[in-house]
């Protein structure tokens, strides 16, 4: 796709990390700002959600670190990430951490800026298409009438998590969407806050798995119906889930 592709030059500091998002899979939606530092980088630590094609495109003596799960187990921890940062760009290394959808939405892009400025790093964030900008187009646009607000919202952090820090009383209360992020192993457990908060048992629901890749699947359902759909369909992450 990008054979005769010439790098345009970007600010991309020698010394420096750049955080970056490759979009949510398909290499049709990484921004031209991160393709760019991408085929500048000398180091790319990236994620599991990040499509492997991409790196076909960084220097052939790039150091590529994987840095996502494999079988549910972390190749690493948030802490050797960070010093990985910080120890590369210490060497003057260009530093990419690149990393599904938008580093901005759950990803954890914070923890690593914040690491990088008390270790005094220099550092930018590149944008990238986050996986529910791709996965709402998808769906019928009458998702969109009647509300003025949307809740973003990750499904795992909201169970799993003893201090849960997501108010479901005010999030079913504004009759926005509530777009979930890694909701799928937490479904049954949102479903109820949902139903329990006020949402009614047929909320019209849609689920969008692997967006904007070959192997996308929409499929829809109401709330009372996706925990059985989701089992009987096998639906794996990652996915979105829209409910209206
Ligand atoms: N920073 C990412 C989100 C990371 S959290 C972004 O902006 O998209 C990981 C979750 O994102 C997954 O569990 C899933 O809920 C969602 N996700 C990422 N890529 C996706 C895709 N191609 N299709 C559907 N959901 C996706």
């Amino acid at each position: 796709m990008f054979n005769n592709y010439k790098p345009v030059k970007i600010e991309f500091e020698d010394g420096s990390v750049i955080i970056a998002g490759a979009g949510p899979g398909s290499l049709k939606l990484i921004t031209y700002k991160v393709l760019n530092a991408l085929m500048v980088a000398d180091v790319i630590i990236y994620d599991a959600l990040v499509n492997k094609n991409v790196l076909k495109f960084c220097k052939t003596k790039a150091k590529l670190i994987f840095a996502g799960k494999l079988k549910n187990k972390r190749a690493c921890t948030q802490n050797d990430i960070n010093l990985w940062l910080v120890k590369y760009a210490k060497a003057g290394k260009k530093v990419l951490r690149l990393k599904g959808g938008d580093p901005s939405f759950f990803s954890r892009a914070s923890q690593e800026s914040e690491y990088l400025q008390n270790h005094k790093i220099k550092f930018k964030i590149f944008s990238g298409i986050t996986a529910s900008q791709e996965a709402m187009k998808k769906l019928n646009s009458s998702f969109f009438n009647n509300s003025n607000v949307c809740n973003l919202i990750t499904g795992h952090r909201s169970i799993n998590y003893p201090n849960v820090d997501i108010n479901y009383k005010s999030i079913c209360s504004n009759n926005g969407k509530i777009i979930i992020y890694m909701g799928i192993s937490q479904i049954e457990k949102i479903i109820d806050k949902l139903i329990e908060n006020g949402r009614r048992i047929d909320t019209k629901v849609s689920i969008i798995c692997n967006a904007s890749l070959k192997k996308e699947k929409i499929w829809e359902s109401k709330l009372k119906d996706l925990n059985k759909l989701i089992k009987k369909e096998k639906i794996k992450s990652p996915a979105i889930i829209v409910v209206n």
